[in-house]
């Protein structure tokens, strides 16, 4: 058997055409959506991110404000940037882009966004929202992996979902997403023994480890979905997963690829989230 292999850029470009269609409706409304991108610090490849996301949203035709800072620049100065933009009308959505200069304290920078903007979702009140089920901007990586799976026909009730890894950004809400869609849901971390005996029971295998084709053949149930989250090098410094692609193709029923699967998702949602608080927005405007 060979698995489906997932294909995230053909998704996530179909989620960035929906976008483009509702920006332009909210634009003969009078709302331009915008979005803030706080980077500092010279780390190459938060700039690369950044800017794929400047890209992506004036290809959208939405608003994208970068605000970029050196490494030096003090707590007190980036929180007072994003109480600025908290209180900017033109700006829809605020995203301070991670890791953030180890002078600065990650968690009090994002407790200052308003939650009304936090468009990746990590602020405690999205957090707390997400997992009691309301309404709140899911984090776009996990949100983009449950789009895959959507799109896919793979409903998670009933099945076993196997999260490897507990991060914050990934492993934990991708894990209370499928919760949420009645999927039974173990989470795997680096403490966790005999990781292939978990992984094996998995329909749903989620890897979020950051290690290069760390998951193999052997840890995966024949037929199973599997959504690699890695990115990481190889040892020719190539572009790859945490799976094993070429020998977990042929146990899986369906599988992403890197590049090309959950990384394109990540940004379309983050339009998306970026879109639906301009439209959050204007409905409140409407209602006062
Ligand atoms: P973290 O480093 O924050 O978390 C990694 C997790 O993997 C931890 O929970 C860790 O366990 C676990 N882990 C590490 N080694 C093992 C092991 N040997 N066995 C089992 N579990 C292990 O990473 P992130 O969640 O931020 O990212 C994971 C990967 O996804 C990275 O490659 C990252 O680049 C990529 N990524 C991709 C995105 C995309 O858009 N495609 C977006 C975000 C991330 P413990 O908690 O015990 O340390």
């Amino acid at each position: 058997m060979t698995a489906i292999t997932i294909d995230g850029k053909a998704v996530s470009q179909k989620i960035k055409e929906q976008v483009e269609e509702r920006v332009k409706s909210l634009k003969e409304q009078g709302v331009a959506p915008g979005l803030a991108v706080v980077l500092v610090g010279e780390n190459s490849a938060s700039l690369t991110y950044v800017k794929n996301k400047k890209k992506t949203c004036e290809a959208l035709g939405m608003r994208s404000d970068l605000h970029q800072y050196p490494e030096d620049l003090s707590e007190e100065e980036l929180l007072a940037k994003i109480e600025e933009l908290n209180n900017d009308p033109e700006i829809h959505g605020i995203l301070v882009q991670l890791p953030l200069p180890e002078h600065i304290d990650e968690f009090k920078v994002i407790l200052a966004i308003d939650p009304s903007k936090d468009v990746d979702g990590f602020h405690p009140i999205s957090v707390g929202n997400m997992v009691i089920g309301k309404e709140a901007f899911l984090p776009c990586t996990p949100h983009g992996i449950m789009k895959l799976l959507e799109h896919y026909g793979i409903d998670p009730a009933g099945k076993h979902a196997v999260v490897v890894g507990r991060s914050n950004i990934v492993g934990k809400p991708v894990g209370q997403l499928l919760l949420q869609k009645d999927a039974t849901v173990t989470f795997c971390h680096s403490k966790t023994q005999d990781l292939a005996s978990y992984t094996r029971q998995a329909d749903i295998l989620i890897a979020a480890i950051g290690r290069a084709k760390f998951i193999g053949a052997d840890h995966v149930k024949p037929g199973a979905a599997v959504i690699d989250v890695g990115m990481n090098r190889d040892e020719n410094g190539k572009l790859c997963g945490d799976v094993d692609f070429a020998a977990v193709q042929e146990t899986a029923g369906y599988l992403t690829p890197v590049p090309g699967g959950v990384g394109p998702m990540t940004i379309a949602m983050l339009m998306e989230n970026t879109l639906h608080s301009a439209e959050n927005g204007l409905q409140k405007d409407k209602n006062a």
